[in-house]
Order: C-alpha cells, then sequence, then structure tokens
C-alpha cells in the first residue's frame, strides 16, 4: 500500500496536472521486483510531467501505448501497457524499469517514462509488430566506468547513468532502418553502432552519431 503522504502527493499532482494516475498495485511479474516498486514507481511519476516534445506529446490521446521489450543479458520479457486512457500505469514503468536494470550490478533506477513514448513511437513509424531487443538499458555509474574504459564508444557522461538511454535492435528490422527513423523524428540522442548491430535511444537534446 502507499503510504499517506505518497497518497496525499498523488492526489494533489493528479489535481494540479489534470492527469489521473493508475497504480496497480496487485501485479507480480518479477520476484525481486516488489521490494523496489514503491521508489520506482514515484520516480516514475516524475520523469512523466517534464514536457519533452510534440511529437511526443500527440502519443497522448492514443488509446493505449504498448512496449514488447526482451532483455538479452537476463533473458526476462515483458509486454506492457504502459499508458492507457490518458494516464501511465505506475506499475508499467516500474516493471520497466526493473527490467532495464544494470544487470551487471543489479542495481535498478527509475527510467524516464518519456523513452518508453519514444521506444513506442518508433515502434510504430518501423510498423514494428516485434520484441525490441535491449542491449543496454540503465547503467550504474560504476558499470559505466568500466564500459568506459575499455570501449571508446561508452561516453564518461552517459545518458545511460541518468536512466534515460536505450541501446535496441528489432528481429526482422534493419537496425540502419531504426537509426534512420529516429533521425527523422529528430528527438532526443540517436546512435548507431554498426558493427554490435544496435541502436541508441535517449531523452537528451536532438543529436545524432
Ligand atoms: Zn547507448
Amino acid at each position: 500500500m502507499l503510504c499517506v503522504a505518497c497518497h496525499a502527493l498523488l492526489v494533489a499532482l493528479q489535481i494540479f496536472w489534470g492527469i489521473r494516475i493508475t497504480a496497480d498495485l496487485s501485479m507480480r511479474t518479477f520476484p525481486r521486483f516488489r521490494a523496489q516498486r514503491r521508489n520506482l514507481m514515484l520516480g516514475a511519476l516524475a520523469s512523466s510531467f517534464v514536457p519533452f516534445s510534440q511529437a511526443l506529446a500527440g502519443l497522448t490521446t492514443y488509446p493505449e501505448l504498448r512496449l514488447k521489450l526482451y532483455n538479452l543479458h537476463t533473458t526476462e520479457t515483458i509486454d506492457t501497457v504502459f499508458w492507457q486512457e490518458g494516464q501511465y500505469n505506475l506499475d508499467a514503468l516500474a516493471q520497466l524499469s526493473y527490467l532495464l536494470r544494470d544487470h551487471r550490478t543489479g542495481a535498478v533506477k527509475t527510467m524516464d517514462a518519456r523513452l518508453f513514448s519514444l521506444l513506442y513511437l518508433v515502434n510504430t513509424k518501423l510498423n514494428n509488430k516485434n520484441t525490441v531487443s535491449v542491449i543496454s538499458g540503465y547503467r550504474s555509474a560504476e558499470t559505466n566506468r568500466k564500459l568506459a574504459t575499455r570501449n571508446s564508444g561508452v561516453a564518461s557522461n552517459s545518458y545511460h547513468i541518468k536512466g534515460r538511454a536505450i541501446d535496441i535492435r528489432i528481429p526482422g528490422k534493419d537496425t540502419k532502418n531504426l537509426r534512420d527513423v529516429g533521425l527523422k523524428l529528430r528527438v532526443g540522442g540517436v546512435g548507431y553502432y554498426e558493427r554490435s548491430n544496435f541502436a541508441h535511444f535517449d531523452t537528451g537534446p536532438y543529436r545524432h552519431w
């Protein structure tokens, strides 16, 4: 159950922003997920209110937004509706954040909800119905430091550390097309890693590499 203060905060924000929030506390997808769920949900609530782009704002009129992700490192999958009837489903956002945790350390961070909206938009533009394969989501500073020393393509101030980036490929789709969709959207950062066959998306300013 949400504590009284948390509940009051939710209600106040809902009134202030005119948005209702779904907090389905009955779902149990991952065994170690329950203890971290409340913090993840509150974090998701905060990130979901920050304006990002007009392209993503258009998605708020959709009846529902669904994502299917497969984490290549943990082999966990998720098929969830994270937006429905004009509101984010905080529990779904928390589950997505858990799936995208730093698999090397087990550290979990609330992912930027707008990243999921961006992924949905990319899927739509690609007409993709397949599950999206995740190479990397959240990276702790420790993990990012280790990767950066071994690989010049890893930025020391990566958006992965902020929970605002994801590296993906989509089975059956050309990763170059995936990158091109990101470039046309002109939303956030878009990276293309041809040799490793994945594309990077983040919710920072528009840029590409
Ligand atoms: Zn990346």
